[in-house]
């Protein structure tokens, strides 16, 4: 062999194994969540930990990211920027309909609904040493109402119209995230803040577990609101989950629910092996989180207003559930 053959031939060589190592890497990913305190972000671990269990045979490896939670998250796939985001189900339908935070941007007809998961409630803890005993009680005090990103922040503002209180003239709201919400409760810089969230969940425990005592306040005044969108249910906060709280009785509120959504831009292979990791190991995923506990493959089906991803139907139409 001549010298420009034999490098033509390292060449070829040289080329065939890094496309060969190419194809037999993983493809990666991301899952947006919320703050590490709250629930979306142990869901995003528990999906992504049932995903990479096979992760040799289908080449599919997740990771999570910790985000600002919800509007953030649906931004984010619409963006490119990450591939799946766990998100509320009022959000969903809001973000598809053009409405609240995507009114100027109109609807966002990319977005696709995977699967729902764990009820989430809104939940509105107060300092018990405030005297803050009803929502109406909220004049004229320091309100965390959730950061932009949040999901819980819309809830927040409706939550304070339908008791007839204005969020913008009538409290002093801010905007932090919920991860610091108990921190600045109880170091007394806030008096009260809202969370849309699953229970328990650390950020909460972590709220009623310091030495500056909370109460959960009922948010009843809510049948109006409640008949003006379809995405509101009445639920309520099972006290014991919470010794550390004033309250003797369980908390009645609204709620929502948590989904898992993509973009019509991922691959039907990408959501399909997403959809048939959670759905065939079933059991060993319920027990990564108490608030799986009560989910059937059947109600992760509900509460979706997106479109379904052809991936995620594929799986759904195989297994007979759709
Ligand atoms: N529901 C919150 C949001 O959308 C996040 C709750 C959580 O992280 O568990 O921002």
């Amino acid at each position: 062999m001549t010298k420009i053959s034999t490098f033509l031939a390292l060449l070829i060589l040289g080329i065939f194994f890094s496309v060969t190592s190419v194809q037999a890497k993983a493809t990666f990913i991301t899952i947006g969540t919320g703050g590490i305190t709250g629930v979306y972000y142990p869901t995003g671990a528990a999906i992504a930990k049932m995903v990479n269990k096979k992760k040799k045979e289908h080449k599919i490896r997740a990771v999570v990211e910790s985000t600002g939670g919800s509007v953030f998250n649906i931004n984010a796939i619409i963006a490119g920027d990450i591939e799946f985001g766990v998100v509320q189900s009022d959000r969903q339908f809001q973000a598809m309909n053009g409405m609240a935070e995507w009114k100027d941007s109109g609807p966002l007809t990319e977005l696709r609904a995977v699967f729902s998961i764990h009820p989430e409630a809104v939940t509105l803890v107060a300092a018990a040493d405030t005297g803050i005993k009803t929502i109406r009680d909220l004049k004229g005090k320091r309100v965390n109402i959730g950061n932009l990103g949040s999901g819980h922040r819309q809830n927040a503002i409706d939550a304070l119209n339908a008791a007839g209180i204005d969020p913008q003239q009538d409290i002093q709201a801010s905007s932090s995230k919920a991860l610091d919400a108990s921190a600045t409760l109880q170091d007394q810089e806030i008096d009260a803040f809202f969370y849309t969230v699953g229970h328990p969940s650390d950020a909460i425990r972590e709220a009623t577990s310091g030495t500056r005592k909370v109460i959960f306040i009922d948010i009843t005044d809510i049948d109006k609101l409640l008949h003006s969108v379809p995405y509101y249910t009445k639920t309520s906060i099972p006290v014991t989950m919470y010794p550390g709280a004033v309250n003797e009785h369980d908390i009645k509120t609204f709620g929502v629910k948590a989904t898992l959504v993509t973009s019509a831009d991922i691959s039907d292979d990408i959501v399909y092996t997403v959809t048939k990791s959670i759905f065939e190991n079933f059991e060993d995923f319920k027990k990564l989180h108490p608030t799986f506990g009560a989910l059937t493959k059947k109600s992760m089906l509900t509460g979706l207003s997106a479109p379904i991803h052809p991936g995620a139907l594929k799986y759904y139409k195989e297994a007979g559930l759709q």
